[in-house]
């Protein structure tokens, strides 16, 4: 491509709300073979609400509510928020918390009432040797509607399984559709529950599902969707979104996103609205096409 049609497709792209930080980004997005997109903040709004709390023989819904919730107040996932918002709605009391520990991908900990109150992903108890299995029936139910299973351990004996929804963008739908019009595949990479992500892949007929990622695995699973050859681009919005920002053929950060999702990005969606990618992608092929 000339200098001169670079220039003039960056700033259609623009008009469009895309910004092409990086001009060669132009020529490589119509190469891309698989757009691979983080679920949470990307494909999702982002902002889960807390759906069910059903505990197990022996405790108070109220109560382990209330005691997840003095925890979470100290961390600042989505998932933290929908938490402590159930508990103000139920204008339950939080209490002074010790001991807080959150693990990246896990969960958190720490001492509320003189009880060790831990919450998290089924890894975040399982890692504690605290059984879940009694609740695999619930979680089954609660993933399958694309609802994501959490569970709440007090001093080492499973409490509760919480359930939190966060629903699609009303614009993901056609913009995933869109990406299968220009014949591509499209994949979500989530730390999120594994029966959760196929659920919502399913509603929105998304190809390939990569699960239960670590925070440092988005990396490796942009690796493992290059297999034979193709091209990789990944949109994403959170912290640990940027190294796979980087790593991908392309990486787009949606704009809603956090700062270093959008340093690390090669184009920037000036919206939430994934349309954008489609479009940026639609234009990449026209503006090198009409050099030929
Ligand atoms: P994602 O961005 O897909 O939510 P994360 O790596 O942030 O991925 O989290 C993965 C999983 O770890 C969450 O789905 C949740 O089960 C658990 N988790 C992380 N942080 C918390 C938290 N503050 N409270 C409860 N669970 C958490
Ligand atoms: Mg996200």
């Amino acid at each position: 491509a000339t200098p001169t049609s670079i220039m003039v497709g960056t700033g259609r792209a623009a008009e469009l709300g895309i910004l092409f930080r990086k001009g060669e980004a132009l020529q490589s997005l119509r190469e891309a073979d698989v757009v691979a997109l983080d679920k949470t903040g990307t494909l999702t709004k982002g902002r889960p609400e807390l759906t069910d709390i059903i505990v197990a023989e022996g405790f108070d819904a109220d109560l382990v509510l209330a005691r997840i919730a003095s925890i979470e107040a100290f961390s600042e996932h989505p998932i933290a928020e929908a938490i402590v918002s159930a508990a103000r709605a139920k204008n339950l009391g939080l209490t002074v918390v010790t001991n807080f520990e959150a693990t990246p991908g896990f969960g958190v900990r720490g001492m509320v009432d003189g009880s060790d109150v831990l919450v998290g992903a089924d890894r975040a108890l399982l890692r504690d040797g605290i059984d879940v299995s009694a609740f695999a029936n619930e979680a089954e139910l609660l993933g399958n509607s694309g609802k994501s299973p959490l569970y709440a351990a007090i001093d080492g004996r499973l409490a509760a399984i919480i359930a939190v929804s966060d629903p699609v963008k009303d614009t993901t739908p056609q913009a995933v559709k869109a990406l299968h019009d220009l014949g591509l595949k499209v994949a979500m990479i989530t730390g999120d529950n594994r029966r959760t992500a196929d659920a919502i892949a399913r509603q929105l007929g998304i190809d390939e599902v990569v699960a239960e990622v670590l925070p440092d695995g988005k990396v490796d699973a942009v690796k493992r969707l290059r297999h034979g050859g193709r091209k990789v681009a990944f949109i994403g919005d959170g912290i640990n979104d940027a190294p796979a920002l980087s790593e991908a053929d392309v990486g787009i950060a949606v704009g809603t996103g956090t700062d270093i999702a959008i340093e690390s990005a090669d184009v920037v969606l000036m919206s939430g609205d994934l349309n954008g990618v489609p479009k940026a992608i639609a234009l990449s092929k026209t503006t090198i096409r009409n050099i030929k």
